[in-house]
């Protein structure tokens, strides 16, 4: 009899070879067809409930695969490519995972066949260098001569990605406004310079981009209400340190045994608290902000002095404020000097819906917008924020690479007929393998004609007529159910998007079929399962 190799811990699932590769395609098409039904402007929300009973309502393809929360293996490759097209430029989450899904798809009659998978990365790593080839050829540069233009260019691009979001009847009015908030940072365009900050009620229009520091008033002691509300010219202390009575106390253990002496300790601490309050004072800032709290004492001796303060600001805004108003955060009351004051144009307390805020505007330094979003139920208003995130990384992308293409599915069918084209001048599997991945790209314009409603196969035989024919820009028409040149129509997308789309949905599609087996631990603690069934009794060590 021969022995029985054993290599592997007892209860390791292994499975490999075609069956493996085929189980791991079906796997992804799954959750392709979860995400498919968000691409483009008529497509779909999803409302994904977790384990926490908190509902959210996105049509963002990263924060739906993100909360999906997967498991399979093979299948969270997927996830990740959406993730890093969301880090990379913030849109095209759906498409990527779309197209990878559709390339295997489209591969995977070859797969079954007995192709070597080899044979079929081969052939995907080709048709991705002639698409790198074929957009940076076509690539619109928009020549930015004047701010006029580049702001029109900027404005479409953003239009064209919250044009698939639930906010896609404000795109022109939210357009601009991201616009304004990208072109308000300086040239490295960084993105926590904008700041978002929700106020529910109201309506969408009624949002407001102020340029400059916005932040919710934090909670402040009796005193609070004389204090002035508005200053021109204003000179801003910036703190972290406590204004408050009892943080003294609670530093050391005192022992007294009469009165007197516990009064003096109280009127030390008084004293201590005093001298902090009067350096401060005599430094000349009229705002002071402090990431610790401010207690009612120091309230009402700052507004004795016409002096505003507001304890407890959020690290974040504290930060933006220093960057935007210049000064430093200090640490202690000893050393505040004019220098390290920062200084606005002007400071106001203003009522916004149901909240006040503070706004600092005419910062000298670092350039820095806020964006206050007003709308209905808290989903939505989170919604509206991812999509305005969308945005402002397409326009921030748009303006370090400035060319573009056209969508609406339009780059996708030229694309898709470059490939077909050379498919036909070379020979054997691997022209049937690029014929294929040439298929393969036109899912986006088919997929957004199905949630759109349109008849697909219809509208796609007209544009591979119009693409053989020389249209390179047509693409599907959403409004009319029909054709257009969507280049014409500013269907624009900046083309970095699209070649960061299709790169890594080629990487993941080849990383999927490279994979052939795949070895699972048993997870510790659980009883290894019985082997391949009863009576595969191990000998000795077996308890009756
Ligand atoms: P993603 O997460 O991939 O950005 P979207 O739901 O935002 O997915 O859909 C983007 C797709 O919708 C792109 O292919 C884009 O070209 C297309 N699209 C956007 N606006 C229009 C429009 N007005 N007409 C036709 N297609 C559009
Ligand atoms: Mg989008």
């Amino acid at each position: 009899m021969q022995p029985q190799i054993v290599l592997l811990k007892e209860g390791t699932d292994t499975s490999q070879g075609k069956p493996q590769l085929i189980s791991n395609i079906n796997a992804c098409q799954s959750i392709v067809d979860a995400v498919r039904t968000t691409l483009g402007p008529r497509g779909m929300d999803k409302l994904i409930v977790n384990s926490q009973g908190k509902a959210t309502i996105s049509n963002d393809g990263a924060t739906i695969m993100k909360l999906l929360d997967i498991v399979h293996p093979a299948a969270k490759t997927l996830v990740d490519i959406a993730k890093s097209q969301d880090a990379e430029v913030g849109d095209g989450t759906t498409s990527v995972v779309l197209l990878a899904g559709e390339f295997l798809k489209q591969v995977k009659p070859f797969i079954e066949e007995g192709v070597h998978p080899r044979i079929v990365i081969k052939a995907i790593r080709k048709a991705l260098q002639l698409c790198m080839e074929k957009i940076n050829e076509m690539a619109v540069r928009i020549e930015k001569q004047s701010k006029e233009e580049q702001r029109t260019l900027l404005e479409k691009c953003a239009a064209t990605a919250m044009s698939s979001k639930l906010i896609h009847q404000q795109k022109d009015f939210f357009s601009k406004i991201v616009v304004d908030a990208v072109l308000s940072l300086d040239e490295l365009l960084p993105l926590n310079m904008i700041g978002i900050k929700k106020v529910a009620g109201g309506s969408l229009e009624e949002s407001q981009l102020v340029s400059g520091v916005a932040f919710k008033k934090t909670f402040s002691y009796a005193g609070f209400e004389m204090a002035p509300k508005s200053y021109e010219k204003c000179k801003i202390a910036l703190l972290n340190i406590e204004l408050e009575l009892k943080a003294e106390r609670d530093n050391a253990e005192i022992r007294v045994d009469n009165v007197k002496e516990y009064q003096k300790v109280v009127d030390a601490e008084w004293q201590i608290l005093y001298n902090k309050l009067a350096k401060i004072h005599e430094s000349g800032a009229n705002v002071v902000l402090s990431k610790l709290p401010i207690g009612d004492v120091a309230t009402q001796y700052f507004a004795d002095r016409n002096m505003f303060c507001a304890g407890r600001v959020p690290d974040e805004d504290l930060k933006r404020t220093m960057k935007a108003c210049g000064g430093a955060v200090m640490t202690t009351a000893n050393d505040i000097k004019p220098s390290v004051l920062g200084f606005c144009e002007r400071f106001e307390e203003r009522q916004v819906g149901g909240d006040r805020f503070n706004l600092f505007q005419g910062c000298p330094n670092a350039k820095t917008s806020t964006l206050i979003l007003r709308g209905g139920a808290e989903q939505f208003l989170e919604e509206t924020e991812r999509s305005l995130h969308d945005a402002i990384m397409i326009v921030r992308r748009t303006i370090k690479h400035d060319s573009v293409v056209a969508g609406g599915g339009a780059i996708e069918m030229e694309l898709s007929k470059v490939l077909r084209d050379y498919s036909r001048t070379i020979a054997g599997k691997e022209q049937l393998l690029i014929a294929a991945i040439a298929k393969g790209l036109e899912v986006i314009p088919r997929q957004l004609c199905d949630n759109a409603g349109f008849d697909a196969t219809n509208i796609l035989n007209k544009l591979r007529q119009k693409h053989a024919q020389g249209g390179q820009w047509y693409g599907v028409d959403i409004t009319k159910e029909d054709i257009s040149d969507n280049f014409e129509q500013c269907v624009w997308e900046p083309s970095i998007i699209k070649i960061n789309a299709l790169t890594a949905a080629a990487e993941a599609a080849c990383m999927i079929l490279s994979v052939d087996e795949t070895i699972k631990s048993p997870k510790a603690g659980e009883p290894p399962m019985a082997g391949g069934g009863m009576g595969m009794g191990r000998g000795m060590g077996r308890p009756m």
